[in-house]
């Protein structure tokens, strides 16, 4: 399979997999699309998703990945990188969202971060070393440490701001050890984002020391984010008869949902999407008067969709011909404001004794809302977000084991000023040593 930047209409410029994968974003600035949306046999998809997660998994990156990777390789991959279930909930009569935290850091972006860290892992080789170089505002970092923990021949440097993370996230980076090499920055997150970007645009440091980034617009976390739609499918048309569900995505960068949308370009049926927002809602106000303006973003309780300029629009506005019509006739937007999210955990909690996360209370008021048959997805455990939970709910509820263990550990990082020259100097050992 090739990739193409969606800034390339004429496909002058074709990218192998590898390429696409290592560099991230396009040359051009554009965003990695396949040569080919592959179809998917459903019938199929169901036969193996009766099997388990990883068997669908299989065939499902067999269609974009079987012509790079050997099929044993890619199976041995993914069986390692989805060990943990997925599903489908009934939080009350006939209502029902897809819980994507049961993973290792319980956060949905396990799913895009094992599979890149296994496939960075089989792309890479073991012949040459390579330093895989991001910075985090909270939950990236804890799942490319995980997804890619203990990958043969790549280290991981993670910067993250001082002071601005959550202790549980900061607990998460810092206790994994061995090839995962936290970097705890005295700045803010825009300071770890402009080293970042510092040492990428530094050619000269690049042609020394082999770096890439795991930026969740790479196509390898990006592909993979379609298969839980598949699975989701598979449990709702069991469940309810129906096969055509409406899903709703909490949405900040727009890479979860877009995911959704190539599943749906893959053959499965859909009744529509609704992108769900918190007072970020530069994509629902986009859907309403047809401007796409971003802007700054604002702090909500729902903070990993603080995003007010999403990375992935320009992906979405490809996969629909740029044609705003087409767009909107799958695509309708939602949003609310914090005390809506609140209120959204707390009827949870009250009608069914669910607890929600803030994230994925925006999911269940957009189904309340607009009365859609169908699900949402549950994007993280809510014990990351103790404190709104315990703001919202007036009492705390019990941590899960996998969570607990890692706060226990010692947290081994390395402190940092700003310094362009200390953060290359780092790489350079790591990369050397490694
Ligand atoms: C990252 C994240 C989101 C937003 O997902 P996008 O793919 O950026 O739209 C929503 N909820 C949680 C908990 C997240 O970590």
């Amino acid at each position: 399979m090739k990739f193409y930047s969606t800034r390339d209409r004429e496909r002058r410029n074709a990218f192998s997999l590898k390429d696409a994968a290592f560099m991230g974003l396009a040359p051009d600035g554009g965003l990695f699309i396949p040569e080919r949306i592959p179809q998917a046999d459903m019938a199929r998809v169901e036969a193996e998703a009766a099997k388990s997660y990883a068997d669908m998994a299989i065939y499902l990156a067999g269609l974009f990945f079987g012509d790079d990777i050997p099929a044993d390789k890619l199976d041995a991959m993914i069986r390692k990188a989805y060990d943990f279930d997925c599903p489908l909930a009934e939080v009350g009569p006939g209502l029902r969202t897809l819980e994507l935290f049961h993973g290792p850091t319980f956060a949905f972006k396990d799913f895009g971060a094992r599979f890149m860290g296994g496939m960075l892992g089989l792309l890479n080789g073991s012949s040459e070393e390579l330093v895989v170089l991001t910075a985090t505002s909270g939950d990236t970092g804890g799942a490319v440490a995980s997804g890619f923990y203990n990958v043969p021949g790549v280290s991981v440097v993670v910067l993250y701001p001082e002071g601005k993370i959550s202790d549980l996230q900061e607990s998460q980076m810092t206790t994994l050890h061995g090839n995962i090499r936290p970097v705890r920055v005295a700045g803010d997150f825009d300071d770890c984002q402009a080293l970042v970007k510092a040492v990428f645009a530094d050619s000269e440091f690049r042609s020394k020391v082999r770096v890439t980034s795991a930026n969740s617009i790479n196509i390898l976390r990006w592909i993979p984010q379609s298969f839980y739609y598949f699975y989701a499918w598979c449990q709702w048309k069991k469940a309810t008869g129906n096969d055509r569900p409406v899903i709703v995505v909490p949405s900040g960068n727009y890479g979860n949902i877009t995911a959704g949308m190539l599943a749906s370009f893959m053959g499965m049926p859909v009744g529509g999407f609704i992108c769900g927002s918190n007072a970020n809602d530069v994509v629902p106000e986009f859907l309403k008067s047809g401007k796409y303006v971003p802007r700054d973003s604002v702090r909500t309780i729902a903070n990993a969709m603080d995003v007010g300029a999403p990375s992935n629009f320009e992906r979405m506005m490809y996969l629909y011909g740029e044609d705003y019509g087409r767009l909107t006739s799958v695509l309708s937007g939602f949003s609310c404001t914090d005390e809506e999210i609140k209120a959204g955990i707390r009827d949870l909690y009250e009608k069914y004794g669910y607890v929600s996360d803030p994230h994925s209370a925006v999911g269940y008021n957009a189904i309340k809302a607009t009365g859609a048959e169908g699900f949402w997805l549950s994007t993280a455990h809510h014990s990351k977000f103790r404190e709104v939970i315990s703001d919202a709910l007036g009492r705390e509820f019990p941590v899960p084991e996998g969570l607990k263990v890692a706060m226990s550990k010692e947290k081994i990082f390395t402190p940092m000023a700003v310094s362009l020259q200390d953060l290359e100097a780092f790489v350079k050992k790591v990369y050397e040593r490694s």
